[in-house]
């Protein structure tokens, strides 16, 4: 831009409105520093876990710590998903690119990088955001289950004949070609989903479990799954029949789930089907974006791909 142009474009900057200027701000903080504002000194040791680290000069533009326990340094990235990714410049941009939910292959284009280095960078940086999931939900909780296609996309040995790009089941209803995905989520807008190995009591018992508070009442469909997990676990069970024209019982219902799989099915549409290896990355690169909303900016996500994030929040899954 001319120096001129960028005067007038300065000079109009108080005609914007409050939601523009939030516009503005997010589109400004995918500047390259975002890794620098969002990397904090290592606590402990990535080696040996003390609390023993003190500062040992830069090395490749970072911060190095020596620990004072095992003798070893490390940086913050050290231990991460992140370590020795290449062109950290590179790194605020491609924030940018998951907040605005790019392609591959255009967030490649908006970062100046092979599409190859787009792929990995995405996994990378959804790795620990993946983990990041409601802990604990209580009082009025909704689950509902909804199906992906499994899908061997990238891999070059196919356990079976090939589909066509996106594709449909051989078969209707559940198969072995549905890969089950259990949405849950509270009231307060805590939640939680889980990329299941299968739809029956052992799996969806093991995660909803630990993740009700004793307090919770679970909203589900009439599926006998969740029947028989709530029995053997005491947990208090509101059965919705959909078939009837009732589906809500006062507050009892499964619409929040129910629009949440809406918007995640929607969302994953530009991707033409996503591996069933990367599934649970897509799934948490969701949550990322609901938990914060219009709020979100490159600096949050670069600080969840780092694992900065309450660690009461992680579920040990
Ligand atoms: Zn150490």
């Amino acid at each position: 831009m001319r120096a001129t142009e960028f005067r007038s474009w300065l000079s109009r900057l108080d005609q914007l409105n409050q939601a523009q200027r939030e516009q503005l701000q997010a589109q400004l903080s995918s500047h390259p520093d975002v890794l620098s504002e969002a990397l904090a000194a290592p606590e402990r040791c990535p080696h040996c876990q003390a609390k023993a680290l003190r500062p040992w000069g830069t090395s490749h533009g970072l911060a190095r710590y020596r620990c004072r326990g095992c003798g070893r340094t490390c940086n913050a990235l050290t231990g991460t998903p992140m370590a020795r990714l290449r062109h950290r410049e590179c790194w605020g941009r491609y924030a940018q690119a998951l907040v605005q939910s790019l392609t591959v292959r255009d967030a490649a284009a908006f970062c100046g990088v092979h599409k190859n280095t787009a792929f990995r960078w995405r996994h990378r940086f959804l790795r620990l955001i993946a983990e990041h999931r409601a802990q604990h939900e209580s009082g009025i909780v909704e689950a509902d289950e909804t199906f992906f296609l499994e899908s061997f996309k990238g891999q070059r040995q196919l356990p079976r004949l090939a589909r066509k790009r996106g594709g449909t089941a051989q078969r209707k209803g559940f198969t072995a070609e549905q890969i089950p995905v259990l949405v849950v989520r509270d009231r307060s807008g805590r939640h939680a989903d889980f990329h299941l190995e299968k739809l029956n009591a052992v799996h969806v018992g093991a995660v909803l479990r630990p993740l009700l508070d004793p307090d919770a009442v679970l909203c589900t469909d009439s599926a006998a799954v969740y029947h028989s997990v709530t029995k053997a676990a005491g947990i208090t069970h509101r059965r919705l029949n959909l078939r009837q024209k009732r589906r809500t019982d006062g507050a009892f219902h499964i619409q929040n789930v129910n629009a949440y799989d809406s918007r995640l099915k929607a969302w994953m549409i530009p991707f033409h089907g996503v591996a069933t290896k990367y599934l649970a990355n897509y799934l948490g690169w969701r949550r990322l974006l609901e938990r914060y909303g219009n709020d979100i900016n490159p600096l949050m996500c670069m600080r969840e791909s780092l694992g900065y994030y309450p660690l009461q929040q992680l579920t040990q899954t």
